[in-house]
């Protein structure tokens, strides 16, 4: 399983979805994948709750990586400090260099 993109991340999966939310490593702000639904999760025969469970397991981490994929959409990274940031937290200097806010300001200054 990948390692989430940004420091801190949530998963808000639970028996019959999967998503997971993503927070900018700057502001916090929240971005939230989209839910994937459990595919087999109509099983009710006791007999496979293991097997469910099991194909529950493989199908939260293909959705893990695929929220992890979208979240380089939706977030940059900063090259000086290497952040995964939002939009709000980006910036294009006037050097034309893309940064975030808070190396931004460290130039400045
Ligand atoms: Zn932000
Ligand atoms: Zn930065």
């Amino acid at each position: 399983m990948s390692l989430p993109l940004t420091q801190k991340s949530i998963d808000r999966s639970n028996a019959e979805q999967f998503s997971f939310s993503f927070f900018c490593d700057r502001c916090g702000k929240e971005w939230k994948s989209q839910t994937f639904s459990f595919k087999n999760g109509n099983f009710t025969a006791i007999e496979n709750e293991e097997a469910r469970q099991l194909i529950w397991a493989q199908e939260h981490k293909t959705a893990f990586e695929h929220a992890n994929l979208e979240a380089h959409m939706q977030f940059s990274l900063c090259p000086r400090c290497g952040k995964w940031v939002c939009d709000d937290c980006f910036v294009l200097e006037e050097r034309h260099e893309e940064v975030c806010r808070e190396c931004s300001l460290v130039s400045v200054a």
